[in-house]
């Protein structure tokens, strides 16, 4: 196997947090003696409510290097669903341990809250938002990870039934008021997640917020501001087929209700990106999504009647 050292390592650790643009405010050298930071680790909580754990997935499967690599150095995971070895009574006794002690710790909720159907969402014998609601009480801030978690998503798509509440929502609804930090995405981006954490334990600080909660580095723009076919669509040059050249405005997309960086940080270590790959964006990260728009059916008439 080939050796690589320490130094070669945290380069590597270094080329991802320059890729989520945390490299403006955490230096080679910040990393080196991330030591230093070992007693202010950022405690870390991660809970699933509604979901289908893509967030979680997306996170850990972050190009370049394990996301741990980089979190380990400045976080202290408390509890993750997918990463704790901890299951059944060891996780509910963790987090009960959690509530009752006096850690100051970082919340990530992935996923809605079934507030009109509790028992949809259970962890140990008591339904999801029993967890949730006493965890953001204590918690010194909030990260809604995802657009189920931001605005609902797929688990507020017409006729659903679980009467999902939002982070945001279940916060408002419980007077709860605590910094928050939205993060949609279907699924949430890994960059956007690493920066806002980075963020929080090297500035003690969140970033700079819209009035979603959102991180304007990320979400201060349109993906049409910054389409590769936003000439195309001045110049009124529309695809009139999934693979075609051309704005895809007519092919119903959302790109210009939607806010985030897809067009200038795409997706896998920015391979490409939806409207890249041809296809319209689908508005993922928007409190618009889903829409009936993003479910090709096997005689969609845009997708079917080209001729090769
Ligand atoms: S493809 Fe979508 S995002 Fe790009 S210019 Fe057309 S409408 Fe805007
Ligand atoms: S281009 Fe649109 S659908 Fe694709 S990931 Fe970005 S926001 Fe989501």
């Amino acid at each position: 196997m080939e050796k690589i050292t320490r130094r070669e390592a945290l380069k590597k650790v270094y080329g991802a947090i320059i890729a989520t643009g945390a490299a403006s405010f955490l230096s080679f050298d910040d990393l080196l003696a991330a030591d230093k930071y070992v007693d202010k680790r950022l405690n870390l909580v991660w809970l699933h409510g509604s979901s289908c754990s893509g967030c979680s997935c997306s996170f850990l499967d972050i190009e370049y290097v394990p996301v741990l690599d980089i979190l380990s150095r400045f976080a202290n995971v408390i509890f993750h669903p997918d990463l704790s070895l901890a299951t059944g009574d060891q996780v509910t006794g963790i987090l009960d341990q959690v509530v009752d002690s006096d850690l100051d710790y970082l919340l990530v909720v992935e996923g809605s809250t079934p507030v009109g159907m509790p028992h949809a969402c259970l962890m140990g014998h008591k339904p999801f938002v029993e967890w949730v609601v006493p965890m953001a009480k204590r918690a010194t801030a909030c990260v809604a990870a995802g657009t189920c978690s931001v605005f609902g998503g797929v688990t507020r798509m017409n006729g659903m039934q679980t009467g999902v509440q939002t982070l945001p929502e279940l916060l408002a609804a419980q007077n709860i008021a605590k910094p928050l930090v939205s993060l949609p995405g279907c699924p949430m981006k890994p960059e956007h997640l690493v920066y806002t954490l980075l963020h929080y334990a090297m500035k003690g600080t969140l970033p700079e917020l819209d009035l979603q909660h959102r991180p304007i580095h990320f979400f201060g723009r349109t993906i049409h501001e910054r389409c590769n076919y936003y000439a195309d669509f001045q110049e009124k040059h529309y695809a009139r087929y999934i693979g075609d050249s051309g704005c895809l405005i007519n092919l119903g997309c959302q790109g210009v209700v939607t806010r985030s960086d897809c067009m200038i940080n795409g997706h896998n270590n920015n391979t490409s990106t939806c409207i890249k790959a041809g296809h319209p964006c689908v508005g993922c990260a928007s409190e618009h999504f889903p829409r009936q728009i993003m479910l090709h059916r096997h005689d969609d008439p845009r997708v079917i009647k080209r001729k090769f």
